[in-house]
């Protein structure tokens, strides 16, 4: 996805917003002001062809406000090619609100950004991203029904991230058995990067299939705990972009497959939950692809997440969760297909997928 933020002494050479390298078409974009609570926000809706745009709110300290709407145009339409590519009836949106969620988020500017929220009539339904918690989706959920995420003792789905990863190992097991022929994975060696919410489910969903699982994370103490608790191995070379192993799991940081690691990667396939894992989408998926690495799109696996809320809205309950988070290795193994017969980057064909939904839903729609 393009990332370039356009720098302040830049700004005259280009429009504001539109002319954004961002953006790409966005249906609509909502910048939301309230002197009182202080609440600078921006909705961005990108394509709501296959339904509601639905997407997180972040809030984050952005250097300024640049960073922050090159933040949200980049977002939402990740989150439209996300729903799409999984079969969603779900447009994509995204919210940023600018600000530290430590100091500055309040219950008063919460309800002024669902205020907001409801004035677009459920064109946009907001849910949790980072500097956000299921608390705070409660609160906006007192101003307006447009959210989801919320608790399940408010008849919300929950916490995401087992579920988010169960998808991550059902791709896993998909590009397993696209580059090694087998999606058994016991006795492969797998580096989970980042053992946070999402990457200590997986490695408990690896070990229980028996691989040889390695452990990454800057918190010393959650390595030590994880290591404790499912025998991974903590990762001790200098390098992990150059660990000897069969599977990187990316499950910490975007942008992490970029110049300056790609070259060292010597596992056969990366399949992980960090969103927009490839710093330049065109580029790098290429590079993969030409060094015989299978990466499995980080918005194809990832997608357990938006199934879980996406039940809030479509009414249905965990075992069709389940069904379709599992049928995310189905996707990911026509992806490898359709990218193998076309002779383009996984990422490529997962987008032309997700577009080529959008354009026939387009199409029905004119008739
Ligand atoms: P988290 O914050 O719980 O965990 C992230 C972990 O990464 C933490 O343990 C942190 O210490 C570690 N980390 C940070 N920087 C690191 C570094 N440089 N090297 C190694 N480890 C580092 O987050 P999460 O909810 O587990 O999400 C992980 C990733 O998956 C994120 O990129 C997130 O956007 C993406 N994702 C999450 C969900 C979900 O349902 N939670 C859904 C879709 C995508």
């Amino acid at each position: 996805m393009i990332t370039e933020v356009v720098k302040p002494s830049e700004i005259h050479k280009v429009d504001p917003v539109f002319g954004q390298l961002s953006f790409d078409n966005h249906e609509q974009i909502v910048f939301c002001n309230d002197k009182d609570t202080g609440l600078k926000a921006i909705i961005g809706i990108h394509n709501t062809v296959l339904g509601p745009a639905l997407g997180g709110t972040r809030m984050w300290a952005y250097n300024n406000e640049w960073e922050a709407l090159n933040d949200v145009l980049r977002l939402s339409r990740g989150m439209t090619f996300k729903s799409a590519v999984t079969g969603l009836d779900l447009g994509g949106g995204k919210a940023v609100i600018i600000g530290d969620a430590k100091t500055q988020k309040t219950p008063e500017l919460m309800r002024k950004f669902a205020e907001y929220v409801h004035s677009l009539s459920g064109k946009y339904i907001t849910a949790e991203d980072v500097g956000m918690e299921t608390a705070d989706m409660d609160l906006v959920r007192e101003v307006t029904p447009y959210v989801t995420g919320i608790s399940e003792s408010k008849g919300g789905s929950g916490n995401p991230s087992p579920i988010t990863a169960y998808g991550v190992f059902m791709g896993m097991k998909a590009a397993a058995k696209f580059k090694f022929g087998s999606d058994n994975l016991e006795g492969k060696t797998v580096l989970v990067q980042g053992i946070g919410h999402v990457g200590e489910s997986l490695v408990d969903h690896l070990t229980r299939e028996g691989a040889q699982v390695m452990i990454a994370d800057i918190n010393q103490a959650r390595l030590e705990q994880v290591r404790d608790a499912y025998g991974a191995t903590i990762f001790g070379g200098e390098d992990l972009y150059s660990a000897p192993v069969d599977i990187y799991a990316p499950c910490a940081l975007g942008a992490i497959i970029n110049d300056d690691t790609i070259n060292k990667i010597q596992a056969k396939v990366i399949a992980g939950a960090a969103n927009n894992q490839l710093a330049d989408e065109k580029k790098h998926g290429q590079m993969l692809l030409d060094r015989g690495i299978a990466y499995a799109p980080d918005f194809l696996i990832n997608a357990g997440g938006i199934i879980n809320v996406y039940a809030e809205i479509a009414g249905y309950g965990k075992d069709e969760i389940m069904r379709r988070t599992e049928n995310i290795y189905n996707t990911t193994l026509e992806i490898f297909g359709h990218a193998a017969s076309n002779k383009i980057t996984t990422h490529q064909a997962a987008l032309q997928v997700a577009q080529g939904r959008i354009d026939a839903r387009k199409l029905e729609q004119k008739k």
